[in-house]
């Protein structure tokens, strides 16, 4: 392989080809601290081109690659196997925003930029990119495509697939494709991007991509309001999509036990509220007309909420300081678990109408089999989208439930499978879930999906051992 080394640092330049263990350590390790794998190299291209020549070299020497963006994905799809024979493909270096137009409403940017600094461009252009998760200061907009990433504003804007209008991709031999024209209509045939977005790096690399940008809205107002049960939440919503229609930005459910958790974790963060409620859920309403017209839609549907006694208390935030406030709570919570300890995840969906009755029959099941077990329930309630985890409690310590982690994914999974659901919504397969898709997967459906990887990866060296 050292012939493969040197012909990788002749093309990108030596100081880009980490070999040495410490150099390596943070690409290989999983961001939750589960597991490390192992590389021959982790490789650093600074373009487009750069990248298509590793490619071309690791399918002229047959070595396997792992594409990596900020490392922050949840299923351990960015990370090697142990066996020490991939590279590491970061795409850390492809940060450029290559250009905005503000007419069209895209911009084109490279894979490697952060999220964040995405939002930030289009907002000095005085445009909005509307994916927004807590991940968003290290994750990367190649790795937000290859998982197809929800977030917070799936209910307004779609996932990351839904603002991506091309991509430039890097076959598995190498050859680069280029499509950034940013066409909104274009109907010549298959639309290969959507192979690419949510592949997860199994099919090819993503370079570049054109994402949709939208006007800034002229207010955002965000309000927090106590309900008794996720029916409760559920009527909310339908009722506020009624009055708000598209302006409904966001609608998140937030169990009483994840406000507890943050409390505890962040005492600077509390609830607004002086009784404690079951369950709250956090809205936001985006305005084209003013501060005014947005609280006044606000108003209308808590009001109404309240006097139908649907809606226990509310409170709304008259500042930004105030908003950030009452977001803050609903992103601390995955901090505040991980502080809390090791809880077993489940990032889930389903139709949003089976949502009550889903969490009614497993939380009976968890409890019959797991007594005491502790539920970590919150998510993005208008998409459907749950985050299901379990975690030990006092009546049940650590260890007992962790060991019995392949029993839990069960009940949870098969619950979820008779509703209707799917057993991952944003965070993809990667490796954690390769295995478990085979149960809730028609078998022609993961057939099709194995036909099209070897059509375009015969040699299986794009991420291997992730999603199938
Ligand atoms: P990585 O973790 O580096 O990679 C993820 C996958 O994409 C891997 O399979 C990798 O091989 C592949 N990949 C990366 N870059 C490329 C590329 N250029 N070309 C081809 N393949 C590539 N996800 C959501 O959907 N919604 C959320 O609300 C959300 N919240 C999160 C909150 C936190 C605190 C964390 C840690 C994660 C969260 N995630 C969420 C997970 C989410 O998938 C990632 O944060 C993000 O989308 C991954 O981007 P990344 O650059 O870190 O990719």
């Amino acid at each position: 392989m050292q012939e493969f080394l040197q012909a990788c640092a002749a093309a990108i330049g030596a100081q880009y080809v980490l070999t040495s263990p410490a150099d390596m350590a943070s690409y290989l390790a999983d961001r939750r601290g589960r597991f490390t794998g192992a590389a021959l190299a982790v490789v650093r291209p600074g373009s487009a081109e750069e990248t298509a020549a590793i490619v071309a070299l690791c399918h002229q020497f047959r070595v396997p690659l792992v594409p990596q963006g900020g490392n922050t994905g949840l299923v351990l799809g960015s990370v090697p196997d142990t066996s020490g024979t991939a590279i590491v493909l970061s795409l850390m270096r492809l940060n450029r925003i290559r250009a905005i137009d503000t007419i069209n409403h895209t911009m084109t940017v490279e894979a490697g930029c952060i999220l964040q600094h995405i939002q930030q461009a289009a907002a000095e252009a005085g445009l909005l990119f509307p994916l927004a998760l807590a991940a968003q200061g290290s994750c990367t907009i190649g790795g937000n495509l290859a998982t197809n990433a929800g977030g917070t504003g799936v209910l307004r804007y779609g996932n990351t697939r839904e603002l991506c209008l091309g991509l430039e991709i890097i076959t598995a031999q190498g050859t680069l494709i280029s499509n950034l024209r940013g066409l909104r209509k274009d109907n010549t045939g298959y639309d290969l991007r959507h192979l690419f977005i949510g592949a997860e790096g199994t099919l090819g690399v993503i370079s570049a991509a054109v994402l949709k940008l939208f006007p800034q809205p002229k207010a955002q107002v965000t309000a927090l309001v106590a309900v008794a049960t996720p029916e409760a939440a559920l009527q909310l919503l339908g009722q506020a999509q009624q009055a708000c229609d598209a302006s409904l930005t966001a609608f998140e459910l937030i169990s009483d036990y994840c406000l507890q958790l943050v409390e505890r974790h962040f005492p600077a963060l509390h609830s607004p509220f002086q009784t404690r409620y079951p369950y709250l859920v956090l809205l936001e309403i985006s305005d084209n007309e003013s501060t005014e017209h947005a609280n006044g839609l606000l108003e209308q549907v808590i009001g109404a909420a309240l006097d139908q006694g649907l809606a226990a208390d509310a409170a709304i935030a008259s500042s930004i300081a105030q908003s950030a406030a009452l977001w803050a709570l609903r992103e601390h919570i995955s901090d505040a678990q991980a502080r809390e300890g090791k809880n077993i995840k489940h990032d889930i969906s389903m139709p949003i109408s089976s949502i009550p009755e889903f969490m009614r029959d497993t939380d009976a099941l968890l409890q019959q089999h797991f007594p005491g077990c502790a539920m970590v329930t919150f998510g993005h309630l208008g998409d459907g989208n749950l985050h299901y985890n379990v975690s030990p409690s006092a009546d049940l310590p650590g260890d007992a439930l962790l060991d019995s982690q392949p029993q839990i994914n069960r009940i949870v999974y098969d619950s979820v499978d008779r509703f209707g659901g799917s057993i991952s919504a944003e965070h993809g397969l990667g490796a954690l879930k390769r295995e478990e898709i085979r149960r809730y997967k028609p078998a022609a459906e993961l057939q099709l999906m194995a036909t099209i990887k070897q059509a375009l990866d015969p040699l299986n060296l794009m991420n291997p051992g992730k999603v199938l």
